[in-house]
């Protein structure tokens, strides 16, 4: 099968944080449009190989793999330089990497503020920074940033991570002003609970941060917080990244878009 008729074929994207979960999710649905991919992250390198190599078999795209610390801006810029190197150019870039940790602000550890700032937010600006150039020079261009119900409302035990969250849709709302005229968008999904490793691993941490049980942070946490009672799939944030990346969508950015079940409208 040819990709030559997918919406997206000869575009690249280069996702973070795509060994796991949601980018995992958002890799498999740009390329199923025909998009080469960089995939990246954290993981068993055996298991990464299995998945890159099935990825590129699957939809008959390249699909690549580096593996930069998004906590590494000279580790990021590699990332770029090689996918314009073994993929032909940056068209599109998902900064979706990113990292939890919960504890009350008076208690949180200075490492932990400091990792989740640098993966969940400068990250962000430092593969923007990088990539916008050559979107640029091909005169069109799609940054989407990953960020959370917890951009847009807080929660307590995350200060960092909704601090690094509402630090982007300030950096979706000031990228998109100056690209406006470059052919170039940038917007932020602001998902509510995905069931991904992330969320599974904060469950333990919040029964503890706030003395209930395992089961009473899903339904009264977590799920209490969706009117829709159901968590966010990642097959619907894969969905809405490839419509960002579509031409029907030029004319929308700045844009910070829930997929929450309704939190953020209450
Ligand atoms: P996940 O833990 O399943 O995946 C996180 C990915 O980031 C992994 O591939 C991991 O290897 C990578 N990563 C972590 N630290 C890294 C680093 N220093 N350098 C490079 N890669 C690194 O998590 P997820 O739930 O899929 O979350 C993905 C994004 O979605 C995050 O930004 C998260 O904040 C956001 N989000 C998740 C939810 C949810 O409920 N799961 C809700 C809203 C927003």
């Amino acid at each position: 099968m040819t990709s030559t008729h997918l919406s997206l074929h000869n575009k690249t994207a280069i996702i973070t944080g795509s060994t796991s979960g949601i980018g995992e999710g958002i890799a498999h649905a740009l390329a199923s449009q025909g998009a080469n991919i960089m995939l990246n992250g954290f993981g068993d390198q055996d298991k990464i190989e299995a998945a890159r190599s099935a990825m590129a078999q699957k939809y008959n795209v390249k699909v690549g793999y580096h593996g930069a610390d998004m906590t590494k801006p000279d580790e990021i810029a590699d990332l770029v330089t090689h996918s314009v190197k073994t993929l032909g150019g940056v068209d599109i870039i998902v900064n979706n990497a990113g990292i939890q940790y919960v504890c009350a602000v008076d208690e949180y550890p200075i490492e932990k503020w400091d990792a989740i700032i640098a993966i969940n937010l400068s990250s962000a600006f430092h593969m923007s920074r990088l990539a916008i150039p050559h979107m640029k020079k091909a005169g069109w261009g799609r940054i989407i940033h990953m960020a959370s119900a917890h951009a847009l409302v807080a929660s307590p035990f995350k200060s960092a991570y909704v601090a690094a969250k509402h630090g982007l849709a300030g950096l979706t709302k000031a990228t998109a002003l100056e690209l406006a005229k470059d052919n170039i968008t940038c917007n932020a999904i602001c998902p509510g609970y995905v069931k991904t490793p992330l969320v599974e691993n904060q469950i333990a941490d919040t029964a503890k941060a706030r003395g209930i049980s395992e089961e009473d942070v899903i339904n009264n946490v977590m799920l209490a917080a969706q009117p829709t009672k159901k968590f966010t799939t990642v097959e619907s944030l894969g969905a809405l990244a490839v419509f960002l990346c579509q031409d029907s969508a030029s004319n929308m950015t700045g844009v910070m878009i829930p997929v929450d079940g309704g939190w953020t409208a209450q």
